[in-house]
């Protein structure tokens, strides 16, 4: 083979990297030479760039769309679509000679298999317990794999072990931290360690799909210096995206050229592009970080119960957003759970891991009701929690509204108005049902938008929450607040009605109460009668604004609390616990 091919793809990411490198030493050479020789296919799609002139006419496309609102759905999306690669090269801090991305992380590993290991000829290595996909891609490319254990009690890697396992056919060695299930995470000097080891005969391949969840800082900056490391992310955990099938490969350009080759031609479709764009946007990133933040705190928190629980043997430290558990009592543990349908995965199987379980971090309410049937109590099944989701898009405002009707927790609200907060705290908390509220809205111009979508959006999983079982019953509530008294009626069977009178039409005696004006109360009560069909009236008389706009939430609240409780109920308990 001549210099040709790695002169092609280039490579001057770093000063450090050996762009001259000869292409008889360089990793490529360890790489299938039918693939190294092979021209990329061409696509219809990759040939030309396109501009808001070009008219195509050359890949059999229909020209129509196939529904009304449809985001050129009738085209082939590209490759490596431009603005969702750029997006991802900003959160990577990478380059996008050095990035690719696929359906999931899953889909590079399998790639990498496809692009290294010559069928019955090659083999890779792993480092068991650890995750299932690189043995099953590797069998299904007819590669061997050579197991080299983690140690026993602590889940090291054995460097020497891997090394001396390797012969002229290992291609590719799988590192994966945090590992899945054990939880920890490998340490850097190991990385470099295998990375020198190998240089020239096999690509480590460190999957970091949890570094989100962990301490460790991420090992990206390293694929600047050797040319046989990949890194794989994907935005399935740390991103709550597994839905989508984003995941990337971060190496240095000539691997990446190499895996585009062998990726399929149209691997990302568009409806996937335009989330992934989504998800990578600033308020969402954001968001991401601070909910993986409470996360590892409830994780953290969890642990620690574990680590007390008379039924649990070992508690394995974890970076990730699992914990992996030995379990005294390991039919007991699998019986208890399974009966009361909350699925853990039993690692069992796994050498290593007798009577071993890993339980991922659910929500807080999740995690309390999987302490619950740890502690020996039943779990209630098919009388199940009234909940509802409302998401809600327009240009001025993204809402995300959750209610479950039959419980009091969670209650997290975040309209970004610091009042309003407090007055749905109020439905929430006196109403006593679980409510979740997050608004990004257009603040900045005014609260207008945020406070009456979100009145919208919870009017509307109210009602989904209650579904067919509405009460036609009427309820109301007086509540005397200091010089204030309001009072409200509620009917959830009726039609939409509100009769809204403060102070005998006299009006609020002030136009704000906190950041909230006082003229969107009414707007606000509107809305959510309106979403959930909802009959209300609503009088408060009273001096301070404060008091009355308060009240006026407070008397809704227990309302609410008396028209959603279930009638003739024979559980003891709302909490789907007995
Ligand atoms: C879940 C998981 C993956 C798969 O990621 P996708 O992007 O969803 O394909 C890869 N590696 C590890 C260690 C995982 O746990």
């Amino acid at each position: 083979m001549t210099n040709t091919a790695s002169r092609q793809t280039g490579n001057t990411q770093s000063p450090n990297n050996n762009a001259t490198r000869d292409a008889r030493t360089s990793i490529i050479a360890r790489a299938r030479q039918e693939i190294v020789a092979m021209k990329a296919y061409s696509s219809a799609r990759s040939l030309y760039k396109s501009n808001p002139d070009t008219i195509f006419l050359d890949a059999n496309e229909a020209p129509f769309s196939p529904f009304v609102g449809a985001q050129s759905l009738n085209r082939y999306p590209d490759q490596q679509p431009e603005k969702p690669i750029k997006a991802l090269c900003r959160y990577y801090d990478v380059s996008s000679r050095n990035l690719i991305t696929a359906r999931g992380a899953d889909e590079v590993i399998d790639i990498l298999m496809r692009s290294f290991c010559r069928p019955a000829i090659d083999n890779i290595i792993i480092c068991p317990p650890t995750f299932a996909m690189y043995e099953q891609a590797a069998l299904m490319q007819g590669a061997e794999v050579k197991s080299v254990p983690l140690t026993s009690d602590d889940f090291i890697l054995d460097i020497s072990g891997i090394t001396n396992a390797a012969d002229e056919n290992t291609k590719l060695v799988f590192i994966c931290s945090p590992n899945n299930p054990t939880g920890n995470s490998a340490d850097k000097e190991d990385i470099i360690t295998l990375c020198r080891a190998f240089d020239g005969k096999a690509v480590i391949v460190l999957d970091e799909t949890y570094n989100e969840y962990s301490k460790q800082p991420s090992l990206i900056p390293l694929t600047e210096e050797f040319e046989n490391l990949i890194v794989l992310r994907t935005l399935s955990k740390s991103h709550a995206c597994a839905g989508l099938r984003c995941g990337v490969g971060i190496a240095q350009a000539e691997i990446i050229a190499l895996l585009r080759k062998v990726l399929a031609p149209y691997p990302l479709p568009q409806p996937v592009m335009a989330a992934v764009l989504n998800t990578m946007n600033d308020t969402a990133l954001e968001r991401l970080a601070k909910k993986r933040d409470e996360l590892i705190q409830l994780r953290d928190e969890c642990a620690a119960k574990l680590q007390a629980h008379g039924a649990i043997g070992k508690v394995f430290p974890s970076d990730a957003n699992y914990i992996l558990v030995k379990v005294k009592d390991s039919e007991d543990f699998k019986n208890r759970f399974t009966e009361a349908q909350i699925i853990v995965r039993n690692q069992s199987h796994q050498e290593g891991l007798q009577d071993c379980f890993r339980i991922s971090i659910g929500t807080a309410a999740e995690m309390e009701l999987f302490f619950r049937v740890l502690d020996g109590e039943k779990r209630t099944l098919g009388v199940n929690d009234r909940i509802a989701s409302v998401n809600r898009t327009t240009k001025e405002t993204a809402i995300s509204v959750s209610v479950n009707l039959d419980q009091t927790s969670p209650v997290a609200i975040d309209t970004g108005v610091g009042f309003y907060d407090h007055m749905l705290d109020q439905i929430a908390k006196h109403g006593g049902i679980a409510l979740q509220v997050e608004c990004h809205g257009d603040l900045h111009i005014d609260p207008h938008h945020t406070i009456e979508d979100c009145a919208i959006a919870l009017g509307q999983a109210l009602k989904q929450a209650l579904g067919d079982k509405s009460g036609i019953g009427r309820y109301g509530f007086t509540l005397p607040m200091d010089e204030t008294q309001a009072g409200v009626s509620l009917d959830l069977g009726g039609r939409f009605y509100l009769q809204f009178d403060v102070n005998d039409g006299k009006g609020f005696p002030e136009n704000h109460v906190g950041d909230l004006p006082t003229d969107m109360i009414e707007h606000i009560f509107l809305s959510i009668a309106e979403n959930m069909n909802a009959n209300i009236h609503i009088k408060v008389n009273g001096e301070n604004t404060h008091h009355m706009v308060e009240a006026c939430f407070k008397a809704f609240a227990r309302a609410l609390r008396q028209a959603v409780k279930r009638e003739g109920e024979e559980l003891p308990s709302t909490k789907g616990i007995l």
